[in-house]
């Protein structure tokens, strides 16, 4: 019999995962089941993705680096890519604005579940906002400050300090391509190696995925909140939806405009990671697999993915800058607050910040949404509004935020001539051996 590919393997985990967990809350002791036996395999499953990262983003990031010979070459590659994120989040933040004022969800929340998410969600709401109010206190040039490590031991001891290790890299691989190349050449070739074992351990574990995933999504639906709440939230949940699924348009608009690669073609290489991301809720978790992707299947030269792709996971959310726009306009509306266009102009500028300094994890994106909401006025205790549903549109969002890396990887492989065809020709070539 010929072998399901690997993105539905994947899908079928997730299917048969909720599936499962729907069977399970019918039996008394059905949730206590997941909670104790199934739940551990999924976080089995993440952890071994995220046990990854910081050694791939080290050995890729200075192979990377360290390959382009001369510095010229870094800075072109280095502006293209931070000017393209900035450009596909401020769009994102635009189509964000555009359905919420168009779609107005917050408008029909009545005054009574309007005080009953309130009051039920209000000590989770609390603590994300008191997780906000630190990031607030900080000065302006604070997010600066933090980029340089002052131990890089410490910084890769922290999966959050994803940018210190990314600059630590760089700064490596400069180094690197500086000093002569007979004393180079041993360092290089380490790297190199250990780079290789790095992307042979993410094909092991991608060989689990579809397991993890049925973990994943089976412990998320024992411990959802009730319907009701969803369908009081829905749409709201749908003006989120509808945003990104426009931004998954001007992706596959975008990537067909500049480098002639088919939106099918684009997709089907890039949805493992994609199925991954919705399952995981994290950019940084699936960064090992949307970086093999990428280079694989839709065949960017490792020396753009290398550099591209890490700073992407960790400054590039599109999805998140979305979700921040609709939550926050959608909160003022359910208080009843019009807001003037400066303040959602100001929601633009804001959005686009916050969501480059969420860290790429589960709900970063929520605690970032705190400091929106302050800047534009409208009540922090919002919050609780739309905690129900944050989680199903966390990994909505962070499917947009992974797709959009991807996209903008491909855009400056090809205004660098990186953009190939893929290595692999086969769906999952990589996965058979
Ligand atoms: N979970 C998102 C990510 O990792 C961040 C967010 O909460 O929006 O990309």
């Amino acid at each position: 019999m010929k072998k399901l590919a690997l993105h539905w393997q994947i899908l079928l985990g997730m299917v048969l995962g909720v599936l499962f967990a729907m069977v399970m809350t019918q039996f008394e002791w059905g949730n206590d089941f997941v909670s104790d036996w199934i739940k551990p395999f999924g976080n089995i499953f993440i952890n071994s993705l995220k046990l990854i990262a910081v050694p791939l983003i080290l050995a890729s990031l200075i192979k990377g680096v360290s390959d382009l010979k001369d510095i010229s070459k870094l800075s072109k590659m280095g502006g293209r890519t931070i000017a393209t994120y900035i450009i596909t989040t401020v769009i994102a933040v635009t189509i964000g604005l555009a359905v919420v004022n168009i779609i107005q969800p917050g408008k029909s929340i009545t005054q009574e579940t309007r005080t009953q998410l309130v009051e039920s969600y209000k000590g989770d709401a609390d603590s994300k906002i008191a997780a906000a109010e630190e990031q607030k206190q900080a000065g302006p040039l604070k997010a600066l400050e933090d980029l340089v490590p002052s131990n890089i031991f410490k910084a890769a001891s922290d999966n959050g300090n994803m940018l210190q290790v990314i600059f630590f890299a760089i700064f490596f691989g400069i180094g690197l391509i500086l000093i002569p190349e007979d004393k180079a050449k041993p360092v290089k070739d380490f790297f190199d190696g250990f780079n290789e074992v790095i992307l042979k351990l993410i094909d092991i574990i991608m060989l689990a995925a579809p397991y993890g995933v049925f973990a994943l999504l089976a412990a998320l639906i024992v411990e959802a909140p009730s319907a009701d709440l969803f369908k009081a939230l829905s749409w709201y949940a749908f003006s989120v939806l509808l945003g990104l699924g426009l931004m998954m348009a001007v992706y596959a608009g975008i990537v067909f405009i500049f480098t002639k690669r088919t939106p099918k073609f684009f997709f089907n290489g890039i949805s493992p990671a994609q199925l991954l991301a919705f399952s995981t809720s994290s950019s940084a978790a699936t960064l090992p697999v949307t970086m093999e992707r990428v280079e694989e299947h839709l065949g960017v030269d490792e020396e753009v993915t290398s550099f591209v792709l890490p700073i992407g996971a960790t400054i590039n959310m599109d999805g998140t800058s979305l979700y921040q726009a609709v939550a926050a306009v959608f909160i003022a509306q359910a208080f009843g607050m019009d807001l003037s266009l400066s303040a959602q102009l100001g929601i633009i500028a804001t959005a686009t910040l916050a969501s480059i300094g969420s860290a790429a994890v589960p709900g970063a994106g929520m605690v970032m949404l705190v400091i929106v909401l302050a800047q534009a006025g409208i009540p922090e205790a919002g919050l609780a509004l739309i905690f129900a549903v944050d989680r199903p549109l966390d990994m909505c969002r962070t499917t947009v935020n992974v797709t959009g890396d991807a996209a903008v990887t491909m855009l400056v492989a090809k205004s660098v001539g990186k953009l190939g065809e893929p290595k692999a020709k086969d769906w999952d070539d990589n996965y058979k051996k």
